[in-house]
C-alpha cells in the first residue's frame, strides 16, 4: 500500500535550489580526442612489483591538434607513436594532475587513429592500481595480484581518460606464469604457452565500460562456478578456501536472477567472478569491476569454523551490493563523481531490498534504520554536505565516498520508493537503465523517469533532499484531535543555523487511522484523527527526518512503547537519543524507553538498545558518575540476556544469534563481572580446545577477553595470532590486541604495529581500533610512524585515514593534535574529514559535559 500525497504539484515551483558548479570547474581532460578502444598487453613481475605494458589505443581525434593529454601516474613510457603522425612526440608528465600530454611537431590530422605506448610500472603494496597481496600457504609464502581503480587509478595501471564518463571497449592479454590463474572482466578467449614456463592469456573484449572497472588478477586460485540464467557465475579464492566459498555462490545464485527482473535487462557479461583476496582495506570491503567483483576475504568468504551468523549476512549483504553496481554504476555510469552517490546510494538501497526478499528473517530494513541513524547524525554536523556535492579531482572525489554519499543516499532512495510506491519505482528505474545502457548519466536523468511513472513528480523532494545539506525536524504539537505538523532544521551546532526548506513526505498512524501529506516551513500541516491510540509520525520509518513529539504526545508514546511496530520503536529510540544528546529534549527519555524493553521485543530493537546504551558508556570513560551510569545498564540488559543465555537453542533464530553478539559486546563494556567471568573460563578451554567453542560464540568470547585483558592474556592472544592457521583468523587475533582498554596494553599493540609481524594490511587496522578507546595515542602514534603506516594506505585516501583515529574522541585537545597533523600531511583541498571529525569531536565533548549530568540525575531518582 503506498500513502498518496496531496498538495505535491503545487510544491514543483517553490524550490529554486543552487545549480551545481559549472563543469568548467571540474578538472578534466580535453574533449576533442575520443578514446574508443584500449588493447593491452601486461607483463607483471611479482617478485620484484614491476611490470611491463604495451597499450594501442583506438581514437578519434576531433578536430586538427597539436598535442594529446590523458592521465598516467607513476608510469614510464619508453616508446610512444602514433598513426599517421611523422616523428615522435615530445613526452611530458604532470605529477600533479596526473597527466602525460604527447606534443607533436605538426598538428595530428582529425579522423581515426591508432596511439601505441610502451610503458613500465609499479605493483603497490596498497590497493591502488595493480597490488600485490601476500599470504602464508603451504608451499610457504605466495604473492597474488589484484588491481583496484575507483576511482581514479587505472592511471596506474594503463595510461587512459580515466573519467567515468570516457566509455570505451577494452581488451586485455597477459603473459604470466603457465600455472597461475589470470582473471580479467571477460572469459579467457585463447591461452597460448610459450617457453619457461609462462602463457599468454588473452581476454575476450568487454563492453564499452569507463576505465575504473577494469580488473586484472593473478594467483595460486582456486574457482567453483554454477550456470545461472545461461551465466557462468563463480567464485574464485587462494587454493585450498574451496569449503569457504560456497556461501557467496549461492548467494550470488539467488540474487543474479532477481536483479535481472528488477533492472528489466539481461546481466550483459557471459561470466560473474566473485574474487577474494587476503587482507583489508581502511578504505573498502569490495569493488564491482564489471563480471570480476572483488572482495576482501571476510567480506566473502564464511569458514563454518569461525564464522558467525553476523558474518554470513554482511558477506549476503555485499554480494547484494556489488552485484547491484553490475546494472546501476556499470551498465549506467555516473557522468562524474558527484554522481558518486546515485552508483552508492542506489547499491546500498538495493542491497537491503535484496537481502529481505531472499531472507526476511533477517529483518534488514531494521538494520538499515541503523544506517540511516548514522548519516542522521553525521548530516546533522558541521562539515556535513548536500548528497550531490561539487567535486573538482580525484582528491575531491575520494572524500565522497563517505557516510551521506552510502546512507543518506540509501535512506532517502527509500524515502522516495516508499513514497511513490514499489510498482511505479521499479518501473522508473527500469525505463533510465534501458535508456541509458551502456551510457552515463546525472541524478536528474532519474528522476524525469520516475516523474513519468510517479503518480506525482518527485523531482521536488528529491532536489530538496539531494542538494541541501542537513536533516528535516518534524515537530509534532497536540492539538486536541488533531496534531500539527510543522518543519525545521535538525542540527547540532551552528550547521543547522541556516533555516533550510523541505518538502518532507510525512505519514501519521494513529489506531485505525493514517494521515500522509507533506509538511515544510512554509506549509505546515494539520493531521486530522477521528480515531484514538498512539500517535506515530514517520510511521514505518522510511522518511528522513526526526521527530520532536511535545511533552504530552511522548508521554502517550512512552506509554505504549511496547504495543508500537518494531521499526517505530526502533526510530524513536534513535530521534530520542538523538535529540536528547543534542538538548532538544531530555536525554532521560531515552533511558525511559530503554526500561520498557521486553526479551520478546524484536532482536534488532533489543540491539538496537544495548549498542546505544554501549555507546553512551564510552562517552562516560573516566567519569566519576560512571559506575552508576553502567549499574543502570546493567539493570536494562541482564533480564533480555538472561531469556537467551550463553548456548543457541536449537533450530534459534539467527536474529537471535545477533542480540546475543550485541548483549555481550554490551554487557563486557559494563563490566559485568559474571559475562566477563564466564567469557573468560571458555576462552581457557578454548586454548586447550579449539573445537570447544562453536563459531557463533567464538568471537564474543574472544572480544570480551582481550576488551579486559591483562598482559598474560595479551601474550596468549598475540601466540595464537602468530600461530594462526587461515590468513581470516591472524587478521582476526592482531585486530583484537587493538581492543584492550588497559592503556598500557594498547600501547603495546601500537609498538607491535611498528614491527613486520602482523600482515602489512593489518597494521593500520590495529592502530585504528586503539583510537577507538584512545585516540590521543594513536594520532600520536600515527603522526610519528606516518611514513610506515601510509605504505599500506591507498594514495588518495591517506587523507581520511589520520581524521577517522579522531573522530571517537570527546577529548576536545584532540582537535589541536589532528590540526598539527593535518597541517603536515593533509593537502588544503582534502581536509573535508578533518573538519567532520573536529565536527564530532567538539559534539562528543558538549554531550558529555552538558548532557550527561542531566542523565546522572535522573538514574539516581530511580527506584533501585
Ligand atoms: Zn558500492
Amino acid at each position: 500500500m503506498t500513502p498518496r500525497l496531496s498538495g505535491l504539484a503545487a510544491l514543483i515551483f517553490v524550490f529554486a535550489l543552487p545549480a551545481l558548479a559549472a563543469p568548467a570547474d571540474r578538472i578534466v581532460l580535453p574533449t576533442d580526442v575520443i578514446p574508443t578502444h584500449y588493447d593491452i598487453a601486461i607483463t607483471p613481475h611479482a617478485a620484484v612489483l614491476t611490470f611491463d605494458g604495451h597499450i594501442a589505443i583506438d581514437i578519434a581525434v576531433a578536430k586538427p591538434t597539436s598535442q594529446i593529454t590523458l592521465n598516467a601516474v607513476d608510469l614510464v613510457f619508453t616508446h610512444v607513436t602514433l598513426s599517421g603522425a611523422s616523428a615522435a612526440p615530445r613526452i611530458t608528465f604532470d605529477a600533479e594532475q596526473q597527466t602525460a600530454t604527447l606534443s607533436f611537431a605538426s598538428p595530428v590530422a582529425a579522423g581515426p587513429h591508432i596511439l601505441t605506448i610502451d610503458f613500465t610500472g609499479k605493483i603497490n603494496q596498497h590497493a591502488a592500481g595493480l597490488f600485490a597481496l601476500d599470504y602464508d600457504a603451504a608451499g610457504g609464502r605466495r604473492r597474488a595480484l589484484f588491481t583496484q581503480f575507483e576511482n581514479s587509478d587505472a592511471r596506474r595501471f594503463i595510461p587512459c581518460w580515466d573519467e567515468p564518463a570516457r566509455k570505451a571497449t577494452f581488451t586485455l592479454t597477459a603473459t604470466v606464469p603457465a600455472n597461475d590463474v589470470a582473471l580479467s572482466n571477460m572469459p579467457i578467449a585463447k591461452t597460448e604457452l610459450l617457453a619457461g614456463g609462462t602463457a599468454r592469456v588473452h581476454f575476450a573484449q568487454s563492453p564499452k565500460m569507463s576505465s575504473y572497472l577494469l580488473f586484472f588478477g593473478l594467483g595460486d586460485f582456486q574457482r567453483i562456478s554454477r550456470m545461472v540464467d545461461g551465466v557462468d557465475v563463480g567464485v574464485v579464492f587462494k587454493r585450498g578456501d574451496a569449503d569457504k566459498a560456497q556461501f557467496a555462490l549461492d548467494a550470488a545464485a539467488h540474487i543474479l536472477p532477481y536483479y535481472e527482473d528488477y533492472f528489466g535487462v539481461k546481466y550483459p557479461l557471459p561470466k560473474l567472478d566473485l574474487i577474494a583476496g587476503p587482507g583489508q582495506s581502511q578504505f573498502f570491503g569490495a569493488m564491482e569491476n564489471w563480471g570480476a567483483i572483488f572482495y576482501f576475504e571476510r567480506d566473502l568468504l564464511i569458514d563454518p569454523k569461525i564464522s558467525t551468523q553476523s558474518d554470513r549476512r554482511g558477506v549476503y549483504i555485499t554480494v547484494a551490493h556489488e552485484m547491484a553496481h553490475q546494472w546501476f554504476g556499470d551498465l549506467v555510469t555516473m557522468e562524474w563523481w558527484d554522481g558518486i552517490w546515485l552508483n552508492e546510494g542506489f547499491a546500498s538501497w538495493m542491497e537491503l531490498k535484496a537481502t529481505d526478499h531472499f531472507h526476511p528473517e533477517w529483518k534488514v530494513w531494521l538494520e538499515g534504520l541503523g544506517a540511516k541513524e548514522g548519516a542522521m547524525q553525521v548530516d546533522a554536523r558541521a562539515g556535513t554536505h548536500p548528497i550531490i556535492t561539487p567535486i573538482r579531482d580525484v582528491l575531491q572525489a575520494n572524500e565522497a565516498f563517505d557516510t551521506i554519499t552510502y546512507e543518506k543516499g540509501q535512506a532517502v532512495i527509500r524515502m522516495l520508493e516508499t513514497t511513490v510506491g514499489e510498482d511505479a519505482f521499479r518501473a522508473g528505474v527500469r525505463a533510465y537503465i534501458k535508456a541509458h545502457a551502456y551510457g552515463n548519466t546525472v541524478s536528474d536523468d532519474l528522476w524525469r523517469e520516475l516523474d513519468k511513472t510517479a503518480a506525482s513528480p518527485v523531482t521536488p523532494i528529491a532536489h530538496a533532499f539531494t542538494l541541501q545539506a542537513g536533516v528535516p525536524l518534524i515537530r509534532a504539537v497536540s492539538k486536541g484531535a488533531a496534531f500539527q505538523l510543522t518543519q525545521d532544521r535538525f542540527a547540532v551546532d551552528s550547521s543547522g543555523a541556516a533555516p533550510t526548506v523541505w518538502p518532507v513526505p510525512v505519514t501519521v498512524v494513529r489506531g485505525e487511522g493514517k494521515w500522509s501529506g507533506i509538511v515544510s516551513r512554509d506549509k505546515p500541516a494539520d493531521a486530522g484523527f477521528t480515531s484514538a491510540g498512539v500517535p506515530v509520525v514517520n510511521a514505518g520509518q522510511t522518511g528522513y527526518f526526526r521527530t520532536l513529539y511535545d511533552a504530552s504526545l511522548f508521554a502517550e508514546v512512552e506509554t505504549a512503547f511496547a504495543k508500537l511496530a518494531p521499526a517505530d520503536q526502533l526510530g524513536i529510540l534513535n530521534d530520542t537519543r538523538a535529540l536528547g544528546y543534542s538538548g532538544y529534549a531530555p536525554l532521560s527519555n531515552f533511558l525511559a524507553l530503554a526500561r520498557e524493553a521486553r526479551p520478546d521485543f524484536a532482536s534488532p530493537v533489543l540491539s538496537t538498545v544495548a549498542r546505544r546504551i554501549e555507546g553512551m558508556n564510552n562517552l562516560y570513560d573516566g567519569l566519576p558518575s560512571q559506575p552508576a551510569f553502567q549499574a543502570y545498564g546493567r539493570r536494562v540488559l541482564e533480564p533480555l540476556f538472561a531469556k537467551i543465555g550463553w548456548t543457541a537453542k536449537a533450530g534459534e533464530a539467527q536474529n537471535l544469534t545477533l542480540l546475543r553478539d550485541d548483549l555481550l559486546s554490551a554487557l563486557s563494556a559494563l563490566d559485568d563481572k559474571a559475562v566477563i567471568d564466564e567469557a573468560r573460563t571458555r576462552f581457557q578451554a578454548y586454548v586447550r580446545t579449539p573445537s570447544s567453542l562453536p563459531a557463533d560464540l567464538r568471537r564474543n568470547v574472544l572480544q570480551i577477553v582481550a576488551e579486559h585483558a591483562d598482559a598474560p592474556t595479551w601474550e596468549q592472544l598475540r601466540g595464537l595470532a602468530k600461530t594462526a592457521p587461515s590468513a581470516l583468523e591472524k587478521e582476526e587475533f592482531y585486530t583484537l590486541l587493538g581492543t584492550v582498554k588497559s592503556r598500557d596494553l594498547a600501547n603495546r599493540t601500537l609498538a607491535l604495529a611498528s614491527t613486520d609481524e602482523a600482515p602489512l594490511t593489518v597494521r593500520p587496522a590495529m592502530v585504528r581500533l586503539v583510537s577507538r578507546r584512545f585516540a590521543d595515542m594513536a594520532i600520536d602514534y600515527a603522526a610519528s610512524h606516518w611514513d610506515a603506516i601510509k605504505v599500506s594506505l591507498e594514495p588518495d585516501s591517506r587523507s581520511e585515514y589520520v581524521p577517522n583515529l579522531a573522530d571517537n574522541s570527546y577529548d576536545l585537545a584532540t582537535i589541536a593534535k589532528l590540526r598539527a597533523f593535518a597541517a603536515a600531511h593533509i593537502p588544503p583541498s582534502a581536509q573535508g574529514d578533518v573538519v567532520k571529525a573536529e565536527g564530532a569531536i567538539t559534539f562528543y565533548a558538549k554531550i558529555r559535559a552538558e548532557r550527561l549530568p542531566e542523565l546522572d540525575r535522573w538514574i539516581a531518582a530511580q527506584p533501585k
